[in-house]
């Protein structure tokens, strides 16, 4: 595997021929507490009910990025490479094999969300990694890899595309206007009603105005905060944002079991670009977020076509819809 860059987008790409690798069975689930041949721990989240665990970080079986080494960037002609040096974990949200984040306790999602804003700050002290992304990937035509609840984190040595984008106009919209881009569009958004699903302590769950698929959900902070791990770090914030994200899950879930999911939070900053030239403002301009994208299977078609992104349900009716699902 290696890093290649597009000359013209200026994003990278990670390519190379990949083995095909055969999924596992339900008897030999590689992240369940007793399974025959344990993964390499990284990290683990205190248990809350005398079980061996609550949470815990390990190395992806079949990683794409690996920790060791230089990336040691090159030129091929006109091109640039690198090697994939980072790292690649799986974050095993429960120990239960079927506790998923929408049926699990407030306790237990806000657990794995302390884990992941651990490993975040943990990675973010190697200086070579300039951003960690969390992901999840849920249901056959989302490209789920294991049946147990588990999301993945990947440490690069670049800022991945949406996001650079995204800072870009973070940056942009502040120097313009000396106030941030996210902080506007809640601020309008809790004011007109329309776009929100529902907000909890200081999270809000939102449709975004102009949606890539249908029932998009962004879930941020209400006040503003560049990174997530700053803020589930803090004392009992975990908690509103274990809620409210259970709650959206278990919403979405009414519309389609398929879902991307992946969360938007500064780089590190202890790697100052000259040439991005992001990280002066970014604890101001940039806000976090985590998106929420449904994968509706017999939609998939009418929207696939993604060069203009088509979306066949507005961001208002898809709000509305899912405020109405009643939450016990
Ligand atoms: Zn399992
Ligand atoms: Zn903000
Ligand atoms: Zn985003």
């Amino acid at each position: 595997m290696e890093l290649r860059k597009d000359p013209i987008t200026r994003s990278w790409v990670i390519t190379g021929d990949d083995v095909e690798v055969e999924p596992e069975g339900r008897d030999s689930c590689p992240y369940c507490p007793d399974a025959l041949r344990s993964p390499h721990v990284i990290s683990s989240m205190p248990s809350l009910d005398g079980g061996p665990w609550s949470a815990r970080a390990v190395v992806h079986p079949h990683a794409l990025y690996h920790i060791e080494g230089d990336p040691l960037r090159q030129g091929d002609g006109l091109y640039d490479k690198m090697r994939p040096v980072g790292a690649h974990e799986v974050l095993i949200e429960n120990p239960r094999h079927d506790r998923h984040l929408w049926v699990a306790t407030d306790a237990e999602v806000a657990q794995f969300l302390v884990l992941t804003g651990q490993r975040i700050q943990d990675l973010k002290k190697d200086r070579r990694l300039k951003y960690v992304t969390v992901f999840k990937n849920h249901g056959t035509v989302a490209g789920q890899e294991a049946d147990h609840p588990t999301s993945q984190l990947t440490a690069t040595t670049f800022v991945p595309r949406r996001v650079l984008y995204e800072l870009r106009s973070g940056k942009e919209y502040f120097t313009q206007k000396e106030r941030c881009v996210f902080c506007d569009i809640l601020a309008q958004e809790e004011q007109q009603g329309v776009r929100v699903v529902e907000s909890r302590g200081d999270y809000i769950a939102v449709c975004p105005y102009a949606p890539r698929v249908p029932y998009e959900t962004w879930i941020m902070p209400r006040n503003h905060e560049a990174s997530f791990e700053r803020s589930v770090l803090r004392g009992g914030s975990a908690r509103d944002l274990a809620v409210l994200l259970r709650r959206t899950l278990q919403r979405i879930r009414t519309i389609t079991e398929n879902f991307h999911m992946v969360l938007h939070s500064s780089p590190n900053t202890m790697h100052r670009s000259d040439v991005l030239d992001y990280w002066k403002t970014i604890d101001d301009d940039y806000h976090w977020h985590i998106e929420i994208l449904p994968i509706l299977e017999k939609k998939a078609k009418s929207y696939s076509f993604k060069e203009v992104y088509f979306t066949p349900v507005t961001s208002e009716s898809a709000a509305s819809r899912l405020r109405a699902v009643s939450i016990p």
